[in-house]
């Protein structure tokens, strides 16, 4: 795999060392071209946002964390984009908030899902469920391979953070009775729209925030944690979040229109 010196100095230096991670899972195995394109559409709603974690993703990351921590049985789902992205994250939030690991994917195969556990095991994960003959139950109403679960995994859990997702799963997550919590930079993703809670940003910046925030909240009484999640309204969140995009886009056509 040829790696391209980025420079410091290069306008959109840290957007291009992220597609240089992703070059890289792709090599390894771990991402598909369909990732790809999935990042490709990321990075379009990043440049919308002017690549910032904005005010709504900062308490939505606060309420995800606190709701990670109260929970029973969290899990945190993965797929090839995730574990390119973040798996140090990954790793470090599961044992903070006592969270297990499952590997699902839509272009589910036993090499694929492979590369990823090995990926995260380099980064100190313990175990990691969902692997090949390991993920046995089907979730209903799913068609596509993301359908297989481990029986000890996303089966049995009351939270589930599963960044960058398809809508159609979030959708049944949701009437299997699950909290889902997702990452995705596309407000107006069916998966953003039908989320227990949706931080509105990009993976590489909202995980480690998620990462330190639950450090932050941990010796929080539960108490005072619930009733942060109870006053967070999703709804009302996701669409300041679109607002703030439109109105970033108002203003910056403005400029444009009165600079020719
Ligand atoms: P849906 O089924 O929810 O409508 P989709 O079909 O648009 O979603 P997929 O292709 O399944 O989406 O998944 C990609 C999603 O992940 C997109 O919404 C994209 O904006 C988002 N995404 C891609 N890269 C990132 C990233 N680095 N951080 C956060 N979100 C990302």
């Amino acid at each position: 795999m040829t790696k391209t010196k980025i420079p410091k100095t290069h306008p959109r230096a840290k957007s291009l060392q992220v597609r240089e991670k992703v070059n890289e899972g792709y090599s390894e195995g771990i991402m598909t071209e369909q990732g790809l394109i999935a990042h490709g559409r990321g990075e379009a709603f990043d440049y919308l946002l002017g690549e910032i974690t904005i005010s709504e993703a900062t308490v939505a990351i606060k309420v995800a964390a606190a709701t990670l921590l109260i929970s029973k049985n969290p899990i945190i789902s993965v797929n090839g984009n995730v574990a390119t992205l973040t798996p140090k994250e990954v790793v470090k939030l599961a044992k903070n908030v006592g969270a297990k690991i499952e590997v699902n994917l839509f272009h589910r195969t036993l090499e694929r899902e492979k590369a990823i556990m090995k990926k995260l095991k380099s980064f100190g994960a313990k175990n990691v469920l969902g692997i090949g003959k390991e993920a046995a139950f089907e979730m209903n109403g799913l068609e596509s391979s993301r359908r297989w679960m481990d029986p000890n995994g996303i089966m049995v859990s009351d939270t589930v953070l599963v960044p960058l997702e398809d809508g159609d799963r979030t959708a049944e997550l949701r009437k299997a009775g699950k909290t889902v919590i997702t990452i995705d930079l596309n407000p107006l993703s069916r998966t953003a729209q039908t989320a227990s809670l949706t931080i509105v940003d990009n993976i590489v910046r909202a995980m480690p925030l998620l990462l330190e925030e639950t450090k932050k909240l941990k010796n929080i009484e539960n108490d005072i944690l619930k009733d942060m999640i109870k006053r967070f309204d999703n709804k009302v969140n996701l669409g300041k979040s679109l607002s703030y995009i439109i109105k970033r886009l108002e203003k910056d056509s403005v400029i444009r229109v009165n600079a020719q």
